[in-house]
């Protein structure tokens, strides 16, 4: 994909291989949200008709939300981000129902650091980066046994970094059995692209979205609560969102978000055939020009848009440097923690040697992934690498 101006400079030809970090607003949604800035900015809580304009908009869109998650438009809760979406769940579930939060060892940093705030329980993956069943159980039992509640398990539908995915009738079923007092969230933020969520949301009690993953605008999620609410807000004061979460709506952002989810919808099923075969030609021309490169977890245990690649003998602060250079984007998820390379916590939950994981290199695909890109890609990858290797070694 080539991407345009910025501000009336023509930026070169991008490749962009970044997509879990943010993929491109559609063009649909974009078109949708443009009245909403435009002309129709009355604050939704308004009485007068332009106001209630706008909240119409708000509450159709709230509809054709519920279409694509499977659940009631009640169940639907407009919020700011997918961050601010999992807080709401975990915070709000241990203020409501008291106890131990749960959750894997490879969530995303807006439930982790949620779950460790509130002093809770973080339980082990697989080498695919899927939460451990019986490890899961055992810390219910364990908690349970202490006689403590369990507040909320929450364990991610697709990792971000890797692309696996759980199975999330498996942990519910867990729950049920060895806690059944407790909230099942599941942050499915890297989800919508991949996953047919009306599969998803009937066996969870909360559900995170966020608009920006899928073609929406930044700035704008959803928490679905199942039957009601079940969790304490996290945002009080104007009483939006019936008292779950106050603030003025976005308008043109719930909008642009409900367009972008249903066209992610439509077009599933064939995007992941497309990206499951460009997503298999990255990492197969990478392995055939490159000894040393490793898939970071098998292709059948993840979605279409993830390649992620452990590459020997290089460390991917450097690699990411020079494909940044040659305009290419991408990413690693290692943080450089004073000035030495920490392996990302996913990697290191899944037993990935901090040796190979020095070299992780998360390269993720959406829906302007052309087979230009992957060319490109894999040109600057391999040129990059064999840069770095021939340094390493003069
Ligand atoms: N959860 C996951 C799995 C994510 O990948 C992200 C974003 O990278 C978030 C939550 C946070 O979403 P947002 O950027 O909307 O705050």
């Amino acid at each position: 994909m080539t991407i345009g101006s910025v501000d009336g400079v023509n930026s070169p030809a991008i490749t962009y291989l970044d997509h879990a970090a943010s993929t491109p607003m559609r063009a649909e949604a974009v078109e949708a949200m443009m009245p909403y800035l435009r002309d129709q900015y009355a604050n939704p809580s308004g009485s007068h008709r332009f106001a209630r304009q706008a909240r119409q908009a708000i509450d159709e869109s709230r509809d054709r939300v519920a279409a694509v998650l499977g659940c009631h438009p009640n169940e639907v809760v407009f919020t700011g981000c997918g961050t601010e979406s999992d807080n709401m769940a975990i915070t709000g579930a241990v203020g409501r129902i008291g106890g131990v939060a749960v959750c894997s060892a490879v969530e995303h940093h807006a439930v982790l650091e949620v779950v460790e705030h509130h002093h809770g329980a973080v339980v082990g993956v697989d080498a695919a980066g899927r939460v451990d069943l019986d490890e899961l159980a055992a810390t219910l039992d364990r908690i349970v046994a202490d006689d403590r509640p369990v507040a909320i398990v929450s364990v991610m539908a697709v990792n971000n970094e890797v692309g696996s995915i759980n199975d999330l009738p498996a942990v519910a079923r867990i729950v049920r059995r060895h806690a059944p007092g407790a909230l099942v969230h599941t942050d499915a933020v890297q989800a919508a692209c991949w996953l047919d969520l009306r599969t998803v949301t009937p066996h969870v009690d909360l559900l995170s979205l966020s608009a920006h993953k899928f073609g929406g605008p930044k700035g704008v999620g959803v928490l679905v609560e199942r039957g009601g609410p079940r969790v304490d807000p996290l945002i009080i004061g104007g009483g939006q969102e019936r008292e779950r979460r106050s603030g003025t709506h976005n308008t043109a952002g719930i909008v642009a978000m409900a367009t972008a989810l249903e066209l992610t919808d439509a077009e599933r099923d064939v995007e992941r055939l497309r990206l499951t075969e460009l997503r298999d030609q990255l990492v197969k021309g990478l392995q055939a020009a490159l000894d040393g490169v490793t898939e970071t977890v098998p292709a059948a245990d993840k979605v279409a848009g993830a390649a992620h690649v452990c590459i020997a003998d290089i460390e991917s602060e450097a690699l990411l440097y020079l494909l940044d250079e040659a305009d290419v984007c991408a990413s690693a998820a290692s943080a450089c923690a004073s000035g030495a390379m920490e392996p990302s916590h996913v990697l290191a939950a899944m037993g990935v040697s901090r040796e190979l994981a020095i070299g992780a290199l998360r390269m993720s695909l959406g829906h302007t992934t052309t087979e230009d890109d992957v060319h490109r890609g894999i040109e600057v990858v391999v040129d990059a690498v064999t840069t770095l290797r021939r340094g390493a070694t003069t």
